[in-house]
């Protein structure tokens, strides 16, 4: 069940994606066709943003994301400032809350019909202390793809933020066997990726580093936001080529993304990380009092 401040709006989008009106609803009344493609075939793109008291973080790059995750399953292309209007309106209503977030979703619409379906479903966020202080342990998972895959075989859509997160849910109910919190893909090639919901940031000599964004994964929001901060703070950050090799020289590591922030990682498979509570500190400090 939800909390009971959720808000939930609705979009009337024209065949065009033009969004004609936005509509705050009753949460729990009914909201989608039993036909509506998101639902029967998880076909469309999603984004998460969080929100802190009420300013939705990273607007402009989550609505980019959109964007282009839109152009790959080729939908019409989104209405960005009546998304933008929308995010804001379910924003406001959270106002009160330190932190909550917003989920959007874009879909090809009901079957057989013209016109692509939108709603944005807002909540207070749960309690996420505990895995941005004391930390979480990941399992390294074959992804079954060639890092190269994005350009190789772009109808798996991979690096597209898609409804179909089925395969993310099973890898992370697969690391929960193996006695993880959540897993974190390697390509078929031996090049670490992403986690199922976040991007990996890891300190390896100093630097903050983050697998490079042409390997058929996510460009991070929040990763982005915490390397410029990482670089105000004279913290050095790049993009690079990762293996697991290399994450057992790490001696920090961050699972990055909307709504948990920066969770730190105290284990990989078998091997314990130090958690640098200081600097998680500071990075979450800064994730949660973003205004924009
Ligand atoms: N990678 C995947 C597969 C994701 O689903 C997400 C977010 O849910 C991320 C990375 C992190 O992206 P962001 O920081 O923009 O939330």
């Amino acid at each position: 069940m939800h909390h009971p401040d959720a808000v939930l709006a609705l979009l009337d989008l024209a065949p065009s994606g033009r969004v004609d009106a936005v509509r705050l609803v009753d949460p729990d009344a009914p909201a989608l066709h039993a036909l509506e493609l998101a639902a029967t075939r998880g076909d469309g793109v999603f984004e998460t943003i969080s929100i802190g008291r009420g300013h939705p973080q990273a607007l402009r790059p989550h609505l980019t994301r959109l964007a282009s995750s839109a152009a790959m399953l080729d939908l019409p292309a989104p209405d960005l400032d009546g998304w933008r209007e929308a995010i804001l309106r379910v924003a406001d209503t959270l106002a009160a809350h330190e932190e909550s977030w917003v989920k959007i979703v874009l879909s090809r619409g009901v079957d057989g019909g013209d016109r692509p379906t939108g709603w944005a479903w807002g909540e207070p966020s749960g309690d996420f202390h505990a895995a941005r202080t004391e930390g979480i342990r990941v399992a390294l998972l074959d992804r079954g793809y060639h890092s190269d895959v994005a350009s190789t075989s772009p109808w798996l859509l991979a690096g597209a933020k898609t409804l179909s997160y089925a395969t993310n849910m099973a890898a992370r109910r697969e690391a929960v066997r193996r006695g993880a919190d959540d897993a974190l893909f390697v390509s078929t090639d031996g090049l670490v990726l992403e986690g199922p919901t976040a991007n990996l940031v890891v300190r390896l000599d100093g630097v903050l580093a983050t697998p490079r964004t042409d390997v058929g994964i996510l460009p991070g929001t929040t990763q982005a936001d915490l390397f410029r901060w990482a670089a105000r703070q004279g913290i050095p950050t790049r993009f690079a080529s990762i293996s697991p090799l290399d994450l057992q020289r790490a001696d920090a590591a961050w699972m990055v993304s909307s709504v948990r922030h920066a969770a730190a990682v105290r284990a990989i498979d078998e091997r314990a990380l130090p958690v640098d509570a200081q600097l998680s500190a500071a990075m979450n400090a800064y994730l949660a009092g973003r205004t924009e």
